[in-house]
């Protein structure tokens, strides 16, 4: 029998925050979404406001929080290069000090702390795919070291927690995700070739679009935090804390991905090549061995449906409702 608990997701106003709080809600479940609003915007959550099991607050989660929960699902972070490059003094802070303090109310509550890091933490990596027990290649100078080291130092900081006080923890890694609600100036790859697609403008490929990635829909990401979060003990019997990869592994060149979309939104856009920005991964593919053993959770939906699914919702939004939040789009 499962019961109702009341549950934090910090982010949970952007991208992913915002499906995994409608899930929640529609699980029963009672959800606080904390969110200050800087990549994401109220209308993500709008339809849940009237749900008597939700509650919206406008919190930066780099200030202490004083709330009481069972479950924190720690999503806050600007998640696109544009966005977290933007001010990356402040998405260092995100990263650390928000750690910090939403790991100190999970340890006051003896909530459950469920991190959401990201494969940037395997940098651009020397080993494909890429293994929970690969520890990266990260540059800590460059300008995605606000994000990476960030993250790497939330994953320490999630440890470090859990072996003082004994609290119940959980670490994700995040793979490429995307999905209808991405915030279409984000500047992410899927996000502009739709938007260019649909436009009829150029496509932009960074480099000459042989860097690789692996693409992820948002439904079956949320299913794998979800069901992380759930999953108390390991096959082996011990506490499940991870890290954990969760993602799609079919790998795809981001020229095929230009080509897919522009199939798929039948656009007469043309390709035009861009320099490759610094630090760039060549390759990115997740090795989801450990999430199929432990979580008993894989993919289900391909590139092509997943995008043709966002490439609807993408046709039904008003561009001039979204603020862009950065130069970089
Ligand atoms: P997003 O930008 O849509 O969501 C992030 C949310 O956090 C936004 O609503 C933003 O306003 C909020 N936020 C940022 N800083 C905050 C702060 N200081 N206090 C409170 N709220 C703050 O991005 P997303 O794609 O939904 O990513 C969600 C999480 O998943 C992030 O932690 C990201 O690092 C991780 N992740 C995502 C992907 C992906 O491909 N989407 C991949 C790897 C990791
Ligand atoms: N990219 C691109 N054109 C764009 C945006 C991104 O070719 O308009 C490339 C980018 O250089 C990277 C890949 O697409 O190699 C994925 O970029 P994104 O910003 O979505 O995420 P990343 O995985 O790099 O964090």
């Amino acid at each position: 029998m499962s019961f109702i608990k009341r549950i934090v997701v910090t982010g949970g106003a952007g991208f992913l925050g915002s499906h995994l709080c409608e899930r929640l809600v529609e699980a029963g479940h009672d959800v606080i979404c904390v969110d200050n609003f800087f990549t994401s915007q109220k209308s993500n959550v709008a339809h849940l406001l009237s749900r008597p099991n939700f509650e919206l607050l406008r919190h930066d989660i780099i200030h202490p929080l004083w709330l009481e929960c069972d479950q924190i699902y720690n999503l806050a972070c600007p998640a696109a290069p544009g966005h977290y490059q933007f001010n990356p003094v402040k998405t260092m802070k995100t990263s650390v000090m928000g750690a910090i303090n939403m790991l100190g109310m999970a340890k006051r509550c003896r909530a459950t702390f469920l991190q959401a890091s990201t494969s940037e933490v395997y940098g651009d990596p020397e080993v494909h795919p890429q293994p929970e027990t690969y520890r990266g290649n990260v540059n800590p100078l460059g300008p995605r070291a606000c994000y990476d080291e960030g993250k790497r130092a939330a994953e320490s900081l999630v440890m470090d927690y859990q072996r003082m006080h004994r609290m119940r923890v959980k670490i994700v890694r995040i793979f490429n995700t995307y999905g209808p609600r991405m915030h279409p100036f984000d500047g992410r790859v899927v996000s502009n070739f739709i938007r260019q697609a649909l436009a009829g403008e150029d496509i932009t490929l960074f480099g000459d679009g042989s860097q690789t990635r692996s693409f992820c829909f948002r439904d079956d990401l949320i299913d794998g935090l979800i069901c992380m979060m759930e999953t108390e003990q390991d096959s082996a019997g011990q506490a499940l804390i991870g890290p954990i990869n969760l993602g799609n592994p079919h790998e795809f060149t981001i020229r095929q991905l230009a080509e897919l979309v522009i199939e798929l939104t039948g656009s007469k856009s043309q390709l035009v090549w861009e320099p490759l920005p610094e630090d760039d991964p060549k390759q990115r593919r997740p090795d989801i061995t450990l999430a199929r053993r432990e979580l008993g959770w894989e993919p289900k939906i391909a590139l092509r449906e997943g995008l043709a699914r966002t490439i609807a919702w993408f046709r039904t939004i008003n561009l001039g409702d979204y603020r862009p939040p950065t130069p970089n789009y």
